[in-house]
């Protein structure tokens, strides 16, 4: 039976080159060094989609609108008349509620699911006023939050995978290289059949303008990812890396880009599942498919 693995990283568009892009000349960047009208170097034979996040409603993409897109299958921007920033609005919850990619895996019977990523004491002590679409997600489902400890087991990994924000706000954890993140990361997935993980400093990072940091973040996810890839069996496993809007390819402007995004998937299901994708409310009925065909 196969697995996928659903890689989200906030803010990733695929820009043009030129000392506005941090990736442009970035060494050590495969596979985020994308660029507009240019074949893309792919480690592992991954296939590149240039993916459409405007969805055909005017404006710029925004995170919650397009982050409810990828994890439902739903055109949430469509539905809503408008992009919508940060956290889902009551309407965006309600698609979430019903149609969570974990709830449609629940309802296909495909078990075990699980999000990777750890949430601090912090969030079921005082719970934020709003919340992000993935914890939606998952909440639609009634699956259970990864916690500190388990990341300690080695079973969870941090948005921050190499723990250094864990660590600055006091958690007792061990600080991880890129590479033993993508290797605990290659183990969660090899025990589920599906896997969803979530990071976002790039969009942070990308709404700063800082290119030192930018590129520092940037090598660092990109060393991460060829570290999960070479744990993987690629063979039974399918990665695909996608994002909610251009961010961070571009430091000229503060503001999210009308780029298209990379989604690129790996293992043995890659061309099929990126023949389906055209948009990102594309991604949850590629996985979907793929999750319950075998
Ligand atoms: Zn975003």
């Amino acid at each position: 039976m196969t697995s996928v693995l659903l890689f989200f990283i906030d803010g990733l568009g695929i820009g043009t080159r030129g000392p506005h892009n941090p990736l442009d000349g970035l060494s050590d960047a495969e596979p985020l060094a994308v660029f507009q009208d240019e074949a893309p170097q792919i480690p592992s034979a991954g296939v590149l989609v240039r993916t459409d996040a405007r969805l055909g409603v005017d404006g710029r993409p925004q995170s919650a609108s397009g982050q409810t897109t990828i994890l439902t299958g739903v055109n949430a921007p469509a539905a809503i008349g408008h992009h919508k920033q940060g956290f889902p609005n009551q309407a965006l919850l309600a698609i979430i509620r019903e149609h969570s990619i974990f709830r449609q895996l629940q309802r296909a019977g495909v078990a075990p699911i699980t999000f990777a990523n750890t949430y601090t004491s912090r969030f079921f002590e005082s719970r934020p006023r709003w919340i992000s679409a993935t914890t939606a997600a998952v909440e639609a489902a009634d699956l259970r939050f990864n916690r500190v400890e388990d990341l300690s087991a080695g079973r969870a990994v941090y948005q921050d995978f190499t723990n250094a924000m864990l660590i600055e706000r006091g958690e007792q954890v061990a600080p991880r290289t890129p590479e033993q993140a993508g290797e605990v990361l290659a183990s969660i997935v090899a025990n589920h059949r599906f896997t969803l993980y979530e990071y976002f400093i790039t969009d942070k990072v990308g709404h700063g303008q800082n290119l030192e940091r930018a590129r520092v973040v940037l090598r660092d996810l990109a060393l991460m990812i060829r570290g999960l890839l070479s744990r993987l069996d690629l063979d039974q496993t399918n990665v695909i890396l996608t994002s909610d809007h251009g961010n961070i390819e571009d430091l000229s402007t503060r503001s999210h880009t009308l780029n298209p995004v990379p989604t690129i998937v790996w293992g043995v299901g890659r061309q099929k599942i990126a023949d389906q994708v055209s948009s990102l409310a594309d991604i949850t009925p590629a996985i979907i498919h793929t999750l319950t065909s075998d």
